[in-house]
């Protein structure tokens, strides 16, 4: 790799470098005050995840919790100092308006749940940070933003690798024409999905393997494109003998046409390990494995001929309290919001196409 290069792939150039950085930079102008989160579903991900990192965050911090099972009210509630008064159940969500102390609410429920919790809280005079998928159709989506919208309330999807140091600085390396003329990616996201989970049910999860993990794949060609596409086709391939699969996909992959003559080939399963994406060009190109989990990030880049490994140092914040601290920071300062509730609807809307392209077996265009 030429020193050229080098520079590029270490460091970032020019605007490339202040775009591939927003999240992180923009914290620096936001008065030190911190928004007040309830995280509504205390499952995997929200305990897991989400709750021990408001620790790292600037502008934000944990003051409310909402849950079905009184038992995790109890147990996170003593762990985060969470008083009495601050902990609701699904029967008194509504009574949030009544509490000052949360600014923003965390819907991090079952994708069926989504679009209704996500509303009543812009009812109750909330911000909102939704999990993905935003929903489990277009339709919702479009009400959660018209609730956001009337509400005069910020509406923000859990796109939590729109704020990770490794996906951010693949798309400046794209943008900094790093690969040439971008001409191919390929994004590949699956696992293996036991029996028994509300993600197989198709009535809580909207759909099957595309709606859960295939939605990386669809989100990172979109950002690695810097387009939009303009055609897909899909083919979906499910054992219907496998008892998990009574209402949901297993496999379903896609083509998506971008308007340069990009083509991105993605890959969504619930039966194989995936986790990686490249985007290849005229000169080179840029590639993650894994691409998108939540930490262990690695990337490889080639150019001249050369195959380098890209080691990034530690970011300032890691990418869920960047992610957390990137709603409060719209608030305080009036940054666009990255990850809006338009982009969630762009996926819902594509996720839609996708589903009728396999269905109807035929090309769908989108324009
Ligand atoms: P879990 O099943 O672990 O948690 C969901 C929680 O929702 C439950 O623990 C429960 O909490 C609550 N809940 C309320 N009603 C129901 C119901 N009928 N069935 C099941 N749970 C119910 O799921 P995850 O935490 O893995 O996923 C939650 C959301 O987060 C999903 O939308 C998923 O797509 C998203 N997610 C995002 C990730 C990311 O990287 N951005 C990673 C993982 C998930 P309680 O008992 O407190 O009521």
């Amino acid at each position: 790799m030429g020193d050229w290069n080098r520079r590029t792939v270490l460091t970032g150039i020019g605007a490339g470098l202040a775009s591939a950085t927003v999240p992180a930079m923009a914290g620096a102008g936001a008065p030190k005050r911190k928004l007040g989160y309830a995280v509504v579903g205390l499952g995997s991900y929200a305990t897991r995840q989400i709750m021990p990192q408001f620790k790292n965050c600037e502008h934000s911090r944990l003051v409310a919790l909402v849950s079905g099972t009184p038992e995790k009210l109890e147990r996170y509630g003593a762990e985060y100092g969470i008083p009495k008064t601050h902990r609701y159940s699904y029967a008194d969500y509504d009574t949030i308006r009544n509490n000052p102390d949360i600014d923003v609410v965390y819907v991090v429920l079952p994708n069926s749940m989504h679009a209704e919790y996500s509303i009543r809280a812009s009812q109750a005079g909330k911000h909102v940070m939704c999990e993905k998928p935003m929903a489990t159709t277009a339709a919702e989506a479009e009400a959660m933003i018209a609730a956001a919208r009337k509400a005069n309330r910020k509406l923000m999807i859990g796109y939590r690798c729109h704020f990770e140091q490794h996906n951010l600085r693949a798309v400046e390396l794209v943008k900094s024409g790093f690969v040439g003329r971008p001409t191919l990616i390929t994004a590949e996201h699956g696992f293996y999905a036991p029996a028994g989970i509300w993600r197989l049910d198709k009535a809580m999860s909207g759909g099957g393997s595309l709606m859960d993990i295939g939605i990386y794949s669809l989100n990172a060609a979109r950002y690695l494109a810097g387009e939009e596409p303009v055609e897909l086709v899909a083919t979906e391939w499910t054992d219907k003998s496998d008892p998990r699969f009574k209402n949901t996909e297993d496999r379903i992959d896609f083509q998506l046409k971008f308007p340069s003559g990009l083509i991105a080939n993605c890959v969504s399963s619930y039966s194989s390990g995936h986790n990686a994406f490249r985007v290849t060009g005229t000169k080179g190109w840029v590639g993650m494995e894994p691409a998108t989990s939540y930490e262990g990030h690695q990337m490889w880049t080639r150019a001249d001929g050369k195959t380098e490994q890209v080691k990034l140092p530690a970011p300032r914040k890691n990418q869920f309290a960047a992610q957390l601290d990137h709603l409060p920071e719209s608030v305080l300062t009036g940054i666009p919001l990255r990850a809006s509730g338009e982009e969630g609807l762009r996926d819902m809307r594509l996720i839609e196409a996708i589903y009728r392209s396999a269905r109807e077996r035929r090309a769908v265009s989108l324009v």
